[in-house]
């Protein structure tokens, strides 16, 4: 069976064709019409039409985007690529494509594809957290993704950061209208923060953990309030899902010490004598989006 999927973003379009292997056979690229709902779905029916006619053969169609569809009303709600905020765009792909099609959010691309061939492969309750600009994640149990009736499982990112510190509280004003959220600790953005917070000094994400790795104290400091912070949050998910694979994705994923210092942290604040929850490095980096996107696509 072919599996088509969309990554559909504010700035590119992008298409991925999947054998049953999940093995790629075709991936395309295009930049997104801007703010031109219309034009959006015309150019994922050509890269749909243009994808099958290359390879022969019609295939099922998952697409991924921020935001999420609205249970109750069919409309997709939270999107930053505003134009298709209060759309249906699923039925208006359905009938575009003449079949079903799949629409979830991005993290929950980023967990079904690293739960079935990818770095939780093989697990049975898989969390797969995207560490980047924001904070998100999606919940893959057995090969199925959890969406529930909100339609917003595994959304942690805007759970207070739990044990909290003194100078951790009320944390930074959120976009949600909260303070202290997990994602206002844990994005690039939040490590950005907390490091010009602690030293005065305004450097990147990627330079902070660089920087650690060669011994500078500073960032030494900020990796490890960072890496503490990330347990904790970890642990909290631990004591309530106990996924058997934690699978991090996003720019701050690409940090290699984390996968071992906070496995050793988490132990302090998981119910449990002993842990075997495994925290494991993405397989697909970027294009797990897209790649999530075609596993979500059923048979039509
Ligand atoms: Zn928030």
């Amino acid at each position: 069976m072919l599996r088509l999927g969309i990554d559909l973003g504010g700035t590119k379009i992008e298409i991925v064709a999947l054998g049953d292997d999940g093995r790629e056979r075709l991936r395309r690229r295009v930049a997104t019409p801007k703010e031109d709902y219309r034009g959006i779905l015309d150019v994922v029916a050509r890269l749909v039409a243009d994808a099958e006619s290359e390879l022969g053969e019609s295939g099922s169609i998952g697409v991924g985007t921020p935001g999420s569809i609205s249970r109750a009303s069919g409309l997709l709600r939270g999107s930053n690529s505003v134009c298709l905020n209060g759309k249906p765009i699923k039925t208006d792909l359905e009938a575009l494509l003449n079949r079903q099609v799949q629409v979830t959010n991005d993290a929950n691309c980023f967990a079904l594809s690293e739960a079935t061939v990818g770095g939780g492969a093989g697990a049975e309750v898989v969390f797969g957290v995207i560490l980047g600009t924001g904070v998100g994640a999606g919940i893959v149990v057995r090969g199925a993704l959890l969406t529930g009736p909100n339609a917003i499982a595994g959304e942690w990112g805007h759970n207070p950061l739990p044990w909290p510190r003194d100078d951790e509280r009320p944390g930074a004003p959120c976009f949600c209208g909260h303070s202290g959220c997990i994602e206002t600790f844990l994005s690039g953005p939040g490590i950005e923060r907390d490091h010009l917070r602690a030293t005065g000094e305004a450097a990147t994400a990627h330079d902070i953990g660089a920087r650690a790795a060669i011994g500078d104290a500073a960032c030494e400091q900020t990796m490890q309030r960072y890496e503490k912070r990330l347990a904790r949050a970890l642990a909290h998910v631990i004591n309530i899902l106990d996924p058997d694979a934690i699978v991090l994705g996003g720019g701050m994923s690409n940090i290699a010490r984390l996968y071992a210092n906070v496995p050793r942290l988490w132990k302090s604040w998981i119910f449990s004598d002993r842990v075997d929850t495994k925290l494991v490095r993405h397989a697909h980096g970027d294009s797990s989006g897209v790649r999530g996107a075609a596993w979500l696509g059923v048979a039509n």
